[in-house]
């Protein structure tokens, strides 16, 4: 089949060829295109989860906690600040799902601007976000003003601009959108915002450890994310959560539980928070997903999210380039944004078939995402996706169109 340019040679001059390797490949799976819904494990952490079961978890058993896991959250949220996020130490923390920890921060945010009623919120965003307001508004009386963005793009700065007024509490929305890809404008949004004199929480869920954010210079209050998607953490890995500096002392979160109180081993009577980012942790966290994540950390650090995010520029405009070519005269649609600038690292494409057509790579081991009605999303994470699973994929889903 005729594409330009070939696989082979963007693979051999793609200075992170080295990471693909260093990531478990199973031979059965010949092209992996959903790296944004569940990251393929480490090697290291393929290691790792065997020797904690054996030695840490089995050898040091209750002890573990006082010499390594106690503080690992804490621990782990500086380093994926530092990483990835552009927040200093002492804002991030890791423990509970995505949604609890969305749910504490809302409600948190909300102990901030107890005067003000409104809640902005996308219909585009993912499920979990709408359904958590949706609950938060009823519990606490508050109203939801509710941005439309089209279906093949995101939220908007005028989107938000025209949602805000002087009722506006918190406004809430994806830095990637988990269907479309597109990419919003962090500190545009951020700044109008606070024009506003609202809160923002930015959901980094499809970003985090993909996308560059400047959390702590671009004015952000309260961020939270996956680290199952492209911090390969593993099914279920707890969430990340960050809170600005000058919030954390002065805003409440709802789930008070003995893990981030004053002084957890006292178990004493009435809850206090404890001082700093801990007061947001609630229960025991997950140390399993912990290290998994913390591994993939070490090879985030060691190729930097610069490059990180230039290949997978170079992933998604090269799917496109492919799309074009094979899919698009068969009446596929595009429904990711064309400029880079404004595309995270999957690529959406739409088409009656795709229900069969996904369900026949996956026989396959060809490997994309596919959302209800017919959209393909090309998952593309820059450390473990090559040039040529990307041609694999797109060639499969033409083979299987045209037969
Ligand atoms: C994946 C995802 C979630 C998942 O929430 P969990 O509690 O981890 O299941 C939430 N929000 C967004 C935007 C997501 O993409």
């Amino acid at each position: 089949m005729t594409t330009t340019p070939d696989a082979v040679t963007l693979d051999a001059v793609d200075p992170l060829a080295a990471f693909p390797a260093k990531f478990v490949r199973s031979p059965e799976v010949r092209a992996y295109l959903d790296g944004n819904s569940l990251g393929r494990p480490t090697t290291a952490s393929a290691e790792q989860l065997a020797s904690f079961v054996s030695e840490q978890w089995g050898g040091r058993l209750i002890r573990g906690w006082d010499e390594a896991w106690y503080e690992l959250p804490l621990t782990l949220g500086d380093r994926l600040g530092a990483a990835t996020l552009g927040a200093a130490p002492g804002q991030t923390f890791i423990g509970d799902s995505t949604t609890v920890v969305l749910y504490k921060l809302i409600r948190a945010a909300l102990t901030a601007r107890p005067d003000r009623s409104e809640i902005v919120i996308d219909t585009g965003n993912f499920p979990t976000d709408r359904y958590l307001v949706e609950g938060i508004a009823d519990e606490l009386g508050k109203t939801l003003r509710w941005i439309d963005p089209p279906i093949d793009g995101g939220v908007t700065a005028d989107h938000v601009r025209a949602a805000l007024s002087e009722n506006t509490a918190l406004v809430v929305i994806s830095h990637v959108a988990y269907r479309s890809g597109y990419l919003a404008d962090m500190p545009g949004i951020t700044a109008l915002t606070h024009d506003a004199g609202a809160l923002v929480l930015w959901d980094l869920c499809h970003s985090a450890g993909v996308v560059e954010t400047q959390l702590d210079d671009w004015g952000v209050d309260l961020a939270a994310g996956c680290t199952y998607k492209y911090l390969n953490g593993g099914p279920g890995s707890p969430a990340l959560g960050y809170v600005r500096a000058e919030h954390i002392e002065t805003m409440t979160q709802p789930i008070q539980g003995w893990m981030g109180s004053s002084s957890p081993f006292e178990m004493g009577p009435g809850y206090a928070p404890h001082h700093g980012i801990r007061r947001f942790i609630s229960g025991t966290p997950s140390i399993v997903g912990s290290l998994a994540m913390q591994d993939m950390l070490g090879l985030i650090e060691e190729a930097g999210i610069s490059a990180i995010r230039a290949k997978s520029v170079a992933l998604t405009e090269y799917a496109l380039v492919l799309v074009d070519e094979l899919l698009v005269p068969l009446g596929v649609t595009v429904s990711s944004p064309r400029d880079a600038a404004e595309r995270g690292s999957h690529v959406t494409i739409d088409h009656e078939s795709f229900a069969n057509v996904n369900a026949e790579l996956w026989k396959q081991g060809i490997i994309p995402d596919f959302r209800r009605p017919h959209s393909i999303r090309l998952g593309l994470s820059p450390l473990s996706t090559t040039f040529a699973e990307v041609q694999l994929g797109v060639e499969a889903i033409h083979a299987q169109m045209v037969k």
